[in-house]
């Protein structure tokens, strides 16, 4: 291993601002009369890899943006360690950050590009040329050193702008959708690297993506956030085993969100009626019988047994299994994956295990 690749935080060639945690305390940003974040408490461990989960809107970049220091905090504070941060300016926090546009100097070569930061540091000549070289190394570049980022793919300048960020060695990443611009199979492949690069130099990252899949697979812990707020703060089992509300179960892929009435309990689960038939779900948050409630449950764990009948829609083929899209009588639509390819217009039935059935209070 390189020099480099075995530096870890805090070691030499300065990682201002090294930490062991970082703390949001009731971190909040509004835009006019318009809170478009409220009261964020999240605390960082040095070296995770936490992502800002949500829909678009729900206040991911601004939360991004005030930890980086380009939107003062309506209200809250950010403490390294035991040091207020949120008074400081942005290039006083030493954090790397990554853009969905890339943000490039078009004019510059890659090497330029990603020199550019070390030499507003002043690093000394050698030291900056063995860093870029060791950061064109890590995102693979080698090749395209000279090239202007015009000549560059997509792929190719978003690594640019990875390289750009890790060779200061920052004390946190800060990433805004880094990948949403490239197509599918460089999404997956740069998320492999986005992941190896996080792992192999020690860094601490916070990614935001309203890609549940991509957060899910690349981070320690989730914080999902809906209209601003916090709905839930974990590790991927946690948020996908037991969300803590229906928008969370909707994030994490429970694609059959039913609107019911919820019915008595029946030992540790809870009856909901649909169209005539029972079944029986787990309760989440203590529903009260006979109010609203919205059961989750996801494709895959629909299956297709006696309960509740239903018409199959649309059949697609996935591989392994078809995904089937099928409709009660009182007209609810249903997702199911099966193993078996059903016919469109075949009248099917389906039921879930209890387990299975995630019922709110909505
Ligand atoms: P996300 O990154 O999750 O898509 P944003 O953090 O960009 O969401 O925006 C959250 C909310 O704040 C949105 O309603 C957005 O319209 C609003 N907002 C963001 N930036 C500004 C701004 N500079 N001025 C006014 N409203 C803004
Ligand atoms: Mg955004």
């Amino acid at each position: 291993m390189t020099a480099a690749a075995t530096r870890r935080p805090g070691t030499p060639a300065g990682r201002p601002g090294r930490f062991e945690t970082l703390r949001l305390d009731g971190v909040s940003r509004s835009f006019g009369g318009h809170e478009a974040l409220a009261d964020l408490d999240l605390t960082i461990r040095r070296g995770e890899f936490i992502a800002l989960l949500g829909p678009s809107g729900c206040g991911k970049s601004t939360a991004l943006n005030c930890l980086a220091g380009l939107l003062p905090l309506t209200r809250g504070s950010i403490w390294q360690d035991e040091a207020r941060l949120d008074v400081l300016p942005p290039e006083r926090r030493g954090f790397g950050m990554v853009f969905q546009n890339y943000a490039l100097f078009p004019h510059l070569s890659v090497r330029r590009n990603i020199a550019f930061g070390l030499q507003m540091r002043k690093v000394p000549r050698a030291e900056l040329r063995r860093r870029v070289d060791e950061a064109l190394r890590l995102v693979h570049l080698q090749e395209q050193a000279g090239k202007l980022p015009g000549q560059l793919s997509g792929g190719q300048q978003q690594r640019v702008a990875i390289a750009r960020a890790v060779v200061l060695e920052p004390s946190l990443v800060l990433m805004d959708e880094p990948l949403s611009n490239l197509d599918a199979k460089l999404r997956l492949e740069m998320r492999t690297e986005i992941r190896r690069l996080h792992q192999s130099l020690g860094l601490t990252t916070v990614y935001v993506t309203h890609d549940q899949e991509e957060a899910l697979s690349l981070a320690d812990r989730l914080v999902v956030l809906r209209a601003g707020r916090v709905q839930q703060i974990g590790p991927p089992e946690q948020l996908h085993a037991e969300p803590a509300n229906w928008h969370v179960a909707d994030f994490m892929g429970y694609r059959n969100l039913l609107p019911l009435t919820a019915g008595p309990r029946r030992g540790a689960g809870i009856v909901v009626e649909i169209e005539g038939h029972e079944l029986v779900g787990t309760p989440v948050g203590d529903p009260a019988p006979g109010s609203a409630v919205m059961a989750a449950v996801r494709p895959e764990d629909l299956i297709i047994g006696p309960g509740l009948p239903a018409t199959v829609e649309v059949v697609e083929y996935q591989g392994r299994e078809v995904a089937v899209e099928a409709r009660t009588a009182g007209g609810i639509a249903l997702s199911l994956l099966s193993a078996d390819r059903p016919a469109v217009g075949d009248r099917i039935a389906v039921t879930v295990e209890p387990r299975r059935l995630l019922v709110f209070p909505s």
